[in-house]
């Protein structure tokens, strides 16, 4: 089983889980300093032997542009929005088989809008070619809920593989409530693989 490290920033703050290898070579250059290792378990590198790293730190902090951090996905964007198109309130189960959920940009991109998480929002492939380049109030198609940039996504797709140890730090620095909302966000998108698939055809206007 590999597994991976979980990568703070030098603020503490949870950046992403790297590959081991990845984490070692940080470490060894003097990058990354080890916060918790798993003392029962050696790793070897080249030259030496040391204690499995589980949490490091890195030892400047970086800044992450917000770009890199908050990017929608359509695997995040479904699940912010319960699977659920956010104009006929149909759920992925209820579409027909050669309909699927999609993205919408609530303002067309070519009128403007931006591939931002407040201007996207799930859609069924027949509500998305409906509206078309339109404006909501063109076409009076109103998304149900107001879309609005989800938390700390860009960690929900490690929490599945976070130690108990690992989790402690998100928890710390995030709180209780945050590590909840990711775990059940993971365990969603766990369940419906299939639906969520991005629709070759569909329009993403
Ligand atoms: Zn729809």
């Amino acid at each position: 089983m590999i597994l991976g490290c979980l990568a703070l920033n030098a603020s503490f703050e949870p950046l992403t889980m790297v590959p081991m290898r990845r984490a070692l070579r940080l470490v060894i250059d003097g990058k990354a300093e080890i916060v918790e290792a798993e003392q029962d378990k050696l790793v070897r590198s080249e030259r030496l032997t040391m204690p499995r790293p589980a949490v490091i730190r890195l030892t400047k902090f970086i800044h992450v542009p917000r770009r890199f951090r908050r990017q929608v996905t359509n695997t995040f964007l479904f699940a912010r929005d319960h699977y659920r198109c956010q104009y006929c309130g149909r759920p992925s189960i209820e579409l027909k088989p050669r309909e699927a959920l999609t993205r919408d940009h609530v303002i067309p991109i070519s009128r403007g809008g931006t591939n931002d998480w407040t201007n996207v929002v799930t859609a069924c492939s027949p509500c998305n070619t409906r509206k078309g380049n339109r404006l909501p109030h063109e076409i009076g198609m109103h998304p149900i809920t107001h879309p609005v940039e989800p938390h700390f996504v860009h960690l929900s797709w490690a929490v599945r593989r976070l130690t108990t140890t690992q989790a402690r730090y998100i928890r710390t620095f995030y709180g209780d409530t945050i590590l909840h909302q990711l775990e059940a966000l993971e365990h969603r998108h766990g369940h419906r693989p299939p639906e969520v698939s991005e629709h070759p055809g569909a329009a993403t206007a």
